[in-house]
């Protein structure tokens, strides 16, 4: 059997908040529970959206909260030759096309799709303007992707109606997050991901890349997002709040609750490294109910 090995991937635009507490939780325990290694992977790539001091800030809370991971931390944002290898790599295989369409003319002829408009591959036979800057798609095919997630059962998209060819180098020169969360997972060897729900859509398009660079896919369990008392998916954007050291061991029991364990034998009073045992002894994933995105 292939030895586990997971990874928490948090980008730092904000503090750990409870929604990212819950996904930490889940990745860790599914990995250490099978004797795996739990990774730690910063997705710094996107400097405009990262807040000063946030990356530093959530290594001392996951530690703060008794996370040990397994080797150096890995930074995106120092890896950007690594992605241009893949990207090059791709440009040979004649996989990826370069894309001079204005965000407006992408939103005046795109059809709406899952997550916004869906890019109808005007640059797919040359480029469609003399504007200088550009970005790399990514060319999808027409075929239906499926994949099995562990909590979400059979997730089916069509590539070319649901995202369209999707950008893998932005026109402003930053790799997209697509390309380096695959990147990365291939080069780290991850072959568990457990992550957030809001990424589930993202996933197919990541099978679809991992297919073109022939990396293994890893098995993925999606866990059910924490909402507020709006709904709204607990982020910097809706305002969720810092989640503090000092309230380590009830929050860590609140998001026992919500991955579906019964943790009433457990209290806020009782020290960190006890929960942690008491949670790596009771974890099961088939626990975690899957909520409607
Ligand atoms: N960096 C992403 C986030 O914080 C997670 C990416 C992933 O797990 O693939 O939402």
């Amino acid at each position: 059997m292939t030895d586990y090995i997971g990874r928490y991937a948090p980008s730092p635009t904000g503090p750990l908040h409870f929604g990212s507490l819950v996904t930490a939780v889940a990745s860790y325990l599914d990995a250490k529970t099978q004797s795996g290694k739990w990774l730690l992977r910063m997705e710094d790539l996107d400097k405009p959206r990262e807040m000063p001091g946030a990356a530093d800030d959530i290594l001392r809370t996951l530690d703060g909260y008794g996370f040990e991971w397994d080797g150096e931390v890995i930074y995106q944002s120092e890896r950007s030759e690594l992605y241009q290898s893949y990207l090059e790599k791709l440009k040979d295989k004649q996989c990826v096309y370069p894309c001079n369409c204005s965000r407006r003319e992408v939103a005046d002829i795109a059809h709406a799709g899952i997550e916004g408009p869906v890019y109808p591959g005007s640059c797919r036979h040359g480029l469609s303007s003399n504007r200088t800057q550009i970005a790399w798609r990514l060319r999808v095919d027409s075929d239906n992707l499926i994949f099995n997630d562990r909590v979400y059962g059979d997730i089916q998209h069509h590539l070319q109606t649901d995202f369209g060819d999707f950008v893998l180098k932005r026109a402003d020169g930053l790799f997209a997050y697509q390309l380096a969360v695959v990147v990365d997972d291939a080069e780290q060897g991850i072959n568990h991901i457990v992550r957030g729900a809001d990424l589930l859509n993202s996933t197919s398009r990541q099978v679809y890349l991992q297919q073109q660079i022939e990396a293994i896919s890893p098995s993925y369990a999606h866990i059910p997002l924490v909402t507020n008392t709006h709904g709204e998916k607990l982020s910097k954007q809706t305002a969720a709040p810092a989640i503090a050291i000092h309230d380590a061991s009830e929050q860590l029991i609140n998001a026992l609750f919500f991955l579906g364990l019964d943790a009433s034998a457990l209290s806020s009073a009782m020290p960190i490294a006890h929960i942690w045992q008491w949670a790596l002894t009771n974890w099961q994933l088939c626990q975690v109910k899957k909520k409607i995105i």
